[in-house]
């Protein structure tokens, strides 16, 4: 663990996350419950030997379900600057499950999610006050040859379609279907970067709509062309 963090803190870090044992579907609860102690002793540890006054330090949390994050939340010392959840592999469009995780969780210091795919989790993430979350949809989705269609924010795949929908970004300006259905890496890599701008702009709406107290009306704008957006909003609003 202090290796991972001087490491951190001389790499210029802005935000350093406690090491942590992930927890993965399938364990043995003795093997569950001895990791995600390992990590509270690691993350309790980190912030004992922090040195580095500017670097913030945030604490890993782990659980799948409610009783286990707050059983880890305190566990954990004070003087965390936020923490941040991993673990957390729900199944596929399980809205319920996240939200009510993230929900436990959520406190009166910033919350870092992991491992967030798609938009409608992301929108309904972000109404509940979680701006920073990374997301590898646009490349997994580039793999699969799916493009991110900007209108609808559904994933498209491309061998089914005729002609792309419509997209204003620089990749797009400059190339077509064909393009990125060739079997290249280059292919993959340029459909990538559509999918990529695609996020990058919606990312930067929340945050604009956030300023001006608007996501609520956003969302549900994006919703009317997209049913798992408004279904993963209507759960996060429950809990709000
Ligand atoms: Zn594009």
């Amino acid at each position: 663990e202090e290796f991972v963090l001087r490491y951190q803190e001389e790499s210029g870090c802005d935000i350093g996350i406690t090491f942590d044992y992930p927890i993965l579907p399938g364990l043995s609860l003795e093997e569950k419950e001895n990791r995600m102690e390992r990590s509270i002793h690691n993350s309790n540890l980190a912030l004992k030997l922090k040195n580095n006054k500017k670097m913030l330090l945030y604490s890993a949390v782990h659980g799948h379900n409610p009783a286990d994050i707050k059983k880890y939340l305190k566990s954990l010392d004070s003087g965390f600057d936020g923490y941040a959840i991993g673990s957390l592999v729900p199944k596929k469009r399980d809205y319920n499950m996240l939200i009510n995780v993230v929900s436990a969780a959520r406190n009166e210091k910033p919350l870092h999610v992991f491992g967030i795919t798609g938009f409608p989790a992301l929108f309904a993430l972000s109404y509940m006050g979680i701006e920073t979350f990374d997301s590898w949809t646009y490349l997994v989705a580039a793999a699969f040859k799916e493009y991110i269609d900007p209108g609808t924010l559904k994933r498209v795949k491309l061998r089914k379609v005729k002609k792309l929908p419509e997209c204003d970004c620089f990749i797009c300006g400059d190339y077509d279907l064909n393009d990125f259905l060739e079997g290249t890496s280059e292919a993959e890599i340029l459909l990538a970067l559509h999918n990529l701008n695609v996020f990058l702009k919606e990312m930067e709406c929340v945050r604009e709509k956030i300023k001006e107290n608007e996501l609520e009306s956003y969302i549900l704008k994006k919703a009317e062309k997209n049913s798992s957006i408004k279904r993963a909003f209507l759960i996060a609003k429950q809990y709000i």
